[in-house]
């Protein structure tokens, strides 16, 4: 079989704050194909962007180093680059997608310099071919070409959003890392903003990482989902097997029970006990063991098995360490 695009393998990173290490990715493993696009859900402080800058390569010390691990994409060795062979990767061939498109654009420059200078500063073309390629882009992203002489406070956030996303665009990457592309808009912008990605994988085939914590996003766009928890991916595989899963990982049972649902009468959700842990003193264990329903004694003190439920679909937890038998562990484990 031919390599993946792009391959993590035991990553671990963490950054140095106020004395106290943070981990904040913890032994990740993924991989994603040509065109495949990928969910990564999970809380705040999963460890989500993490991974996604790591794999930009912009985890910088001193506050952020790469402990352990490998990442490769397209058969190079990411974390082994010089800087200036990641630099002609990091924008080009990996793009990404930032949270507040207010913080990712300058005031100051036009959208339309702003996007050509991504084009001008990765390809071999003159500044003229990089406007008219930027205007393009814009029209392909729904924003009028002659709008590229105007500054980002004359857009919408929705419009701003798309500029974004037209920068990301701009050098036809083979992979786009969205963190969390349409948190700040409201819900008719977001649709736009999905049907466009949706439009993208389709027409450039591009390979799509969506970070969010909302699973209607990824049952809507994505083909794999990988669920974090502390930094560790506790339950990943195609969006079918997870979403109609029997086998889940209680956090993920628990990120399901928190989604309203329009076709059951609830007066209440069930929301996860607890909250996510400090990365500074990650309990010990499996990380989810303070705030799962199941937890047993062995979970306090030792890591759970990543288990293959089905091709492509694991679930990292004792639970299902007798795959055979986990409804009955279950009802064992709630006495
Ligand atoms: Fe819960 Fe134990 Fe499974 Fe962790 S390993 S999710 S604590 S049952």
């Amino acid at each position: 079989m031919s390599e993946p695009l792009l391959s993590i393998r035991d990553l671990h990173v963490h950054y140095s704050s106020e004395g106290k290490v943070v981990k904040a990715v913890n032994g990740v493993n993924l991989s994603l194909n040509k065109g495949e696009s990928l969910g990564l859900v999970g809380e705040t402080g999963a460890g989500k962007t993490t991974t996604a800058l790591a794999i930009m390569r912009l985890v910088q010390p001193p506050q952020g180093r790469y402990v352990a691990g490998e990442i490769r994409f397209d058969g190079q060795d990411l974390l082994n680059m010089e800087d200036a062979e990641i630099r002609q990767i990091r924008g080009n061939r990996i793009s990404m997608i930032f949270q507040d498109p207010m913080t990712s654009l300058n005031p100051v420059y036009t959208v339309g310099d702003q996007i050509a200078e991504v084009i001008w500063s990765h390809e071999k073309v003159t500044r003229e071919e990089a406007r008219s390629k930027a205007g393009a882009i814009m029209e392909m992203v729904g924003i009028p070409a002659e709008r590229s002489s105007e500054y980002p406070h004359e857009f919408s956030g929705g419009m701003r959003q798309r500029i974004v996303i037209a920068m990301a665009l701009a050098c036809d990457p083979a992979l786009l890392l969205a963190d969390e592309p349409t948190t700040a808009l409201d819900v008719t912008i977001q649709a736009q903003v999905l049907e466009l990605m949706k439009k993208l994988k389709r027409e450039l085939g591009t390979s799509l990482i969506m970070i969010t914590h909302d699973l209607g996003i990824v049952a809507e766009v994505c083909d794999k989902v990988a669920i974090m928890y502390a930094g560790e991916i506790v339950e990943a595989g195609p969006l079918e097997d997870v979403f109609r899963s029997r086998h889940r990982h209680p956090y993920t049972e628990g990120l399901f029970q928190s989604i309203p649902q329009m076709d059951v009468r609830q007066r209440r959700l069930t929301p996860i006990g607890g909250l996510a842990p400090d990365p500074t003193e990650l309990p010990t264990g499996c990380p989810f063991h303070p705030r799962c329903q199941y937890a047993m004694d062995i979970c306090a003190n030792k890591k759970p098995p990543t288990v293959e439920i089905s091709p492509g679909y694991t679930v990292t937890c004792f639970l299902h360490e007798n795959r055979n038998a986990p409804s009955e562990m279950r009802d064992e484990a709630k006495l």
